[in-house]
């Protein structure tokens, strides 16, 4: 039932560089869309990252993991920047993010990849190709080949030296991350890919069988199955034939990546990680971009587009997802563009303007 005032607490993590601009961004139009939406959020904004460092001598206090954990979702600007990029690994930024992760439990990634008509010049296809372009990489997060065990270096029995990993994934692990991606599959066209090689690794033909096995439990779900080449292939291909792709930590990390740049536009694109039941994480995928930090030059859409991912897959808000989405769409519309994304005859803007254009048109959609 939708009825009443949800009340829902959100952490936000500004972060570093340019994350302080687009989260102050993001969390205008969220408090907009929810006064329109009859929700109610609790800001709790908490330091993390270089800046948490400078105040606090770690990346990831226990204050703000703790807040994160008890809060309904969690938005994350960026983190990182040069100046502690010679710091010892527990001194960076960037291990603060990955105990975030550990911290709220969250194993699957979810990456979207469209290609907006408005800025079909920024992909890096050609534009038959690349017009129409929508969709989402689901990436298993904590398991496979970058936490397997046994790992380390080692020497052979020529006495070479030797370096060694482990592509490990149980049928639960597997079960679980596919389950979102059915569930994902779902919420949009119907269609999952599959991506493995299972003609090849053991690993991959227990994530074929098992993921094979669910299928039945989601009959509305069209399944394939994509040996990892042939994916990274056809995304450059034909894009267009994906909806929603599933796919292991190490695979998804390359195809993530790849999906992006068929795009062309990093300051558009938000990703999700979510968990079992504690709150999702809500980021950017672009980083702290401190070549236009402090400048007003930021691009807030893809940190306002990874708002309107909490609503709908944090929060189940759908329709006040729907309502930022369409706003960006509009916004564009009407012409206004960040340095990034700008092309003549359109309407150069900064990171606050931008804001501002957003929140004109979350106001004038029904
Ligand atoms: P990280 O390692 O944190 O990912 P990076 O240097 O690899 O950092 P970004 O910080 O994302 O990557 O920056 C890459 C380039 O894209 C920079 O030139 C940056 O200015 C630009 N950029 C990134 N995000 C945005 C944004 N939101 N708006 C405009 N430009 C951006
Ligand atoms: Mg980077």
């Amino acid at each position: 039932g939708k009825s009443g005032e949800r009340s829902y607490t959100l952490t936000l993590l500004p972060g570093d560089g340019i994350g302080p601009e687009v989260v102050a961004v993001a969390k205008d139009v969220l408090s907009l869309t929810a006064s329109l939406e009859g929700i109610k959020f609790h800001f709790k904004e908490m330091p993390m990252g270089g800046s948490a460092l400078d105040a606090a001598g770690v990346p990831l206090p226990d204050e703000t993991l703790d807040t994160a954990k008890g809060s309904d979702a969690v938005l994350l600007g960026a983190i990182g920047g040069y100046k502690w990029d010679k710091n010892e690994k527990h001194l960076k930024p960037e291990t603060g993010l990955l105990q975030l992760r550990v911290g709220l439990g969250v194993y699957a990634n979810l990456r979207p990849a469209v290609v907006l008509p408005q800025l079909v010049h920024a992909s890096t296809l050609k534009k038959e190709v690349a017009e129409g372009v929508d969709l989402m990489v689901v990436r298993e997060l904590t398991g496979g080949i970058y936490f397997g065990k046994p790992r380390g270096f080692g020497t052979n029995d020529n006495n070479e030296d030797i370096g060694f990993n482990t592509e490990l994934y149980s049928a639960s692990e597997i079960d679980r991350i596919a389950r979102v991606a059915f569930e994902v599959a779902r919420k949009r066209n119907g269609k999952l890919c599959s991506v493995d090689k299972a003609n090849v690794l053991e690993a991959s033909m227990l994530w074929r069988k098992r993921v094979t096995m669910l299928a039945s439990e989601y009959p509305d779900v069209e399944l394939s199955h994509m040996y990892v080449d042939n994916a990274a292939m056809q995304l450059i291909r034909d894009p267009k034939q994906f909806d929603t792709i599933v796919t292991n930590n190490i695979f998804g990390d390359i195809l993530s990546d790849e999906a992006s740049m068929l795009t062309g536009s990093i300051g558009m694109l938000p990703s999700a990680s979510i968990g079992e039941s504690g709150p999702g994480l809500f980021e950017p995928i672009h980083g702290s971009a401190p070549d236009i930090a402090g400048q007003d030059k930021a691009n807030p859409l893809a940190t306002v587009l990874s708002a309107a991912m909490l609503l709908k897959y944090g929060l189940g808000e759908e329709s006040a997802a729907q309502r930022i989405e369409a706003a960006v769409i509009e916004t564009l519309n009407r012409g206004f563009r960040t340095g990034d994304i700008f092309s003549s005859g359109t309407t150069l803007v900064g990171c606050k303007r931008m804001g501002e254009e957003v929140l004109k048109c979350v106001d004038s959609l029904t």
